[in-house]
């Protein structure tokens, strides 16, 4: 599933081929992804000039003076720009081409994915609500530890919130819990000041350390044949339940947390 670095890595490879160009065709080959496309929605972009692609937690904004084009890719969705010849694949479900001849393709084998569309100057109800984005400067130890007070929940539960902070998802959170040395089902209000800054500056470098990771797959964007640009992780903990702690060799132990598998050392997490 496209995690944040994912769709980051992908507003970064799209940027430098969608901004400035013009829409000149919207193409739905089917009315619905996860929810009915708004069928206004091509209409509404023909013509228009893309001035910016942005992210906000796993939603992709293509700007134009009209509005936005607001894309999530769901957990198997990918965007392609390609030749507007290039032949369609099985699973695209939407084209918009561009004054450059090329054309973006939105290929989503299992439909959780969506176009919906922002009028401008307003906020989709799914934007509304969400906490601040990791890499922000408003992000950090104090606003976690601020937030937390009286929270009995398990931390990893708290920080995989949307509304505490966007776009930490299990594996972000699992790492970063590890690397902070903080026990995922300690009590949220129970983690020190100290404590916060550190799993803050843990999810900052995560984050950013996947992202740029991920700028050695952007040639696959204009690869019509390109695998998506989903790339491996290096991972302490997750996924490695049973297996030896990096830190100390002790088995690492796997828990559900909130409906989710957990992984973590309870030697060296407390
Ligand atoms: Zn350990």
């Amino acid at each position: 599933m496209p995690e944040l670095p994912e769709v980051e890595t992908t507003r970064l490879g799209l940027l430098p081929h969608l901004q400035g160009r013009r829409i000149t065709a919207v193409t739905l080959h089917r009315p619905d992804l996860r929810w009915p496309i708004p069928p206004a929605v091509a209409a509404l972009l023909q013509g228009q000039r893309i001035e910016t692609v942005r992210r906000r937690a796993k939603y992709l904004l293509l700007d134009t003076a009209a509005g936005s084009a607001l894309l999530h890719l769901g957990m198997s969705g990918s965007l392609r720009v390609l030749d507007a010849a290039a032949p369609l694949k099985l699973h695209d479900h939407v084209e918009m081409a561009l004054d450059s001849g090329r054309v973006l393709r939105f290929n989503d084998p299992r439909r959780f994915g969506c176009l919906l569309w922002q009028a401008s100057g307003q906020e989709h109800p799914l934007l509304q609500g969400l906490g601040p984005e990791p890499l922000s400067p408003g992000f950090d130890g104090d606003y976690l530890f601020a937030r937390s007070r009286g929270r009995k929940a398990p931390v990893k539960s708290f920080l995989m919130d949307q509304r505490t902070v966007v776009g930490v998802g299990n594996i972000y959170a699992a790492e970063s819990l590890y690397r902070a040395g903080i026990a995922p089902l300690r009590a949220a209000g129970r983690v020190s000041r100290e404590r916060y800054q550190a799993l803050a500056l843990s999810i900052k470098d995560i984050l950013a350390h996947a992202i740029t990771r991920g700028g050695t797959t952007l040639r696959d964007f204009i690869s019509p044949d390109g695998a998506p640009g989903y790339f491996e992780q290096e991972l302490s903990a997750y996924g490695r339940g049973g297996q030896p702690c990096p830190g100390c060799g002790r088995k690492l132990r796997q828990a559900s947390i909130g409906q989710r598998t957990s992984v973590w050392c309870s030697h060296c997490q407390r």
